[in-house]
């Protein structure tokens, strides 16, 4: 079969591989719509998880079920389906203590394009296919859910770590597409304020759709100061970070409220220590607590997001900003995401 993979690090390229085995718990997808990740771009151009030899990309997509294991209860072939880009092991020792995520070790949970191919394949393998897939809703079109892949539930996770409540403030550091779910997830949780760190127009006004209220620019001015001043001194009371790098959280200490939280879901790509600031983290008696976390998957989760959209609460359709028709587009949407235009949320690939 053909896939669109890294070659190495910083070289992309077609490849043929064999079809993958399924093995009796696992199933085989062809893809009805994918999109490509600013992750993938870390992973081929900043070599971000080491370097792989002609490893399929990809972690973002839906598809058809063309075959299942012996064993696989829920699904079977000709069915419509979503899956989450972390595939965990249900019946590890992490996913029993709650943390599916790094079921086999921290990050494991992220197989696609990281220790297996990803889904840029004719064909992709999902492991553990009862709790890994998910049906795709009739009301769902195939590039909407390949948003249910990864910035949903990403920019959604941002929100629960950040422990967003009815009426809290709360800031949203880099509006990219995880940003943007992480307003969106913000809004439906009941943020009164949403203050967001961004510049670019369109992620602007999609976020202001998204119940944005307030805009601060990470160029203009130290982001602690703007946010305080937009506050009367006050701060805010939660922080989501999904973008810019280990310096982020000093201002976002800074500028967060006594008892505040933040939920980080940002890859933090260079740097080896992250600075607390001593005096505003309340000489290490302010209850201000940073969390961060890779996204979780699973069948459950999938099909609860995927609600939210089937009943009209969340609308992913304005993050689709560039949309391709065939698989061969596969590699312009992955160029367009390195090269990010200014009118750029997300690609998807229609196949
Ligand atoms: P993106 O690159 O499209 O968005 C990040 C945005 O942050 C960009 O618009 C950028 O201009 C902006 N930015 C850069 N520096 C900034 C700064 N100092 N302050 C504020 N904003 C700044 O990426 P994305 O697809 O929205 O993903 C966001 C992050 O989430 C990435 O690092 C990605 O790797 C990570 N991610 C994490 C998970 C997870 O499970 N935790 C899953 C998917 C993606
Ligand atoms: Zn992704």
């Amino acid at each position: 079969m053909k896939g669109f993979a890294m070659k190495k690090i910083g070289e992309i390229g077609w490849i043929e591989k064999e079809e993958p085995f399924c093995g009796p718990m696992d199933a085989l997808v062809k893809p009805l719509a994918l999109s490509p990740c600013t992750s993938d771009v870390h992973t081929v151009w900043e070599g971000a998880i080491g370097d792989r030899k002609d490893m399929i990309l990809g972690h973002e997509g839906c598809g058809v079920v063309v075959k299942v294991g012996e064993l696989v209860k829920d699904f079977k072939i000709g069915d419509r389906v979503m899956v989450a880009a972390i595939t965990p092991d249900w019946n590890s020792l992490e996913a029993q203590g709650g943390f599916s995520m790094h079921s086999g070790g921290m990050l494991a949970g992220w197989k696609f394009s990281n220790f297996k191919d990803g889904v840029f394949g004719e064909v992709f393998h999902v492991n553990d296919a009862d709790g890994n897939l998910a049906h795709l809703p009739d009301e769902i079109s195939p590039e909407e859910a390949c948003m249910l892949s990864d910035m949903v539930p990403t920019g959604f996770h941002g929100v629960e770590l950040a422990d967003v409540q009815f009426g809290d403030t709360v800031l949203v550091v880099g509006i990219g597409p995880v940003g943007l779910m992480a307003v969106a997830g913000a809004n439906l949780r009941g943020a009164s304020r949403i203050i967001c760190v961004g510049t670019r127009e369109i992620c602007k006004q999609v976020a202001k759709g998204y119940g944005a209220t307030d805009f601060i620019g990470y160029k203009e001015g130290s982001i602690d100061e703007q946010v305080l001043k937009l506050t009367n001194g006050v701060g805010v009371d939660k922080a989501i970070i999904a973008g810019g790098g280990v310096e982020t959280f000093e201002p976002v200490i800074k500028c967060l409220k006594p008892g505040g939280k933040i939920g980080n879901v940002n890859y933090l790509g260079s740097g080896t220590y992250i600075n607390i600031p001593r005096i505003e983290w309340g000489v290490g008696m302010g209850h201000k607590q940073i969390l961060g976390g890779l996204m979780p998957g699973g069948r459950l989760r999938l099909e609860k997001l995927a609600s939210l959209i089937a009943c009209g609460k969340l609308d992913v359709k304005p993050l689709l900003t560039h949309k391709f028709k065939g698989f061969e587009h596969v590699e312009d949407a992955l160029l367009l995401m390195k090269d990010k235009p200014a009118d750029l949320i997300k690609p998807v690939v229609v196949l």
